[in-house]
């Protein structure tokens, strides 16, 4: 069987690390994107396995350099998929597994059509959205703001894509994400 590739999207705070971190523990099986950003690195993060943190400058060098597969500024800074990592997988027809904003999740889409699978994960509400990242409290305040009014725009873009999944109980929501993901990978 050839390597599917599984890109998960949602806005910020929707609880999609949540989700994603366990579906990585049960389906080791998915080979993880770990993408690049120039974010700050949050508590409880980790280089090489959240992310690859790199400067802004080197980030720059890196999409003059082609090694970008795709890459968005979202929230006011960069994030970007490796061309090496995606190409490798498939060479080897692994299945992989994406965290992508909308901008990444459409330019995978118009790469690699229906082998590109997208699943949009909803919140209950943008003032649920909004709870979860203030109690998760590793955001400054403007930061979240922004990150507010961008999943407003986002939220509007949900039935362009493959499949919904409503984070409302974690638990519930996970048990239908698995049995999407589960779908694609038959
Ligand atoms: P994202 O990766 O989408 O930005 P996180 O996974 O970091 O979001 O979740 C944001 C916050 O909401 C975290 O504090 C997380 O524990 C919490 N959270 C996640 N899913 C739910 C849920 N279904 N109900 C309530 N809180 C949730
Ligand atoms: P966060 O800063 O909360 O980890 O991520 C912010 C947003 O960037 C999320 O919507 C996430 O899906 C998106 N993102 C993470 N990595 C990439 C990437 O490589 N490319 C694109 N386009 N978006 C990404």
């Amino acid at each position: 069987m050839t390597g599917r590739m599984i890109v998960i999207c949602a806005p910020s705070g929707t609880g999609k690390s949540t989700l994603l971190n366990r579906l990585k523990k049960d389906h080791p099986e998915l080979e993880w994107s770990v993408s690049c950003t120039t974010r700050p690195k949050r508590n409880g993060e980790t280089d090489g396995i959240d992310y690859h943190f790199v400067e802004t400058s080197d980030f720059e060098k890196q999409i003059e350099e082609g090694m970008f597969i795709e890459w968005a500024k979202v929230h006011s800074n960069y994030y970007g998929t490796s061309q090496r990592f995606v190409d490798e997988g498939l060479k080897l027809g692994k299945s992989m597994l994406f965290d992508l904003d909308v901008q990444g999740a459409d330019a995978m889409k118009k790469l690699y059509g229906t082998d590109a699978q997208i699943i949009f994960i909803e919140p209950p509400s943008v003032e649920e959205l909004e709870k979860r990242l203030r109690l998760r409290g590793t955001d400054a305040n403007h930061v979240i703001n922004e990150r507010v009014e961008n999943a407003r725009k986002e939220i509007l873009r949900k039935h362009d894509y493959d499949h919904i999944v409503l984070n409302d109980d974690v638990n519930q929501a996970y048990g239908r994400l698995e049995k999407i993901v589960k779908g694609i990978l038959l």
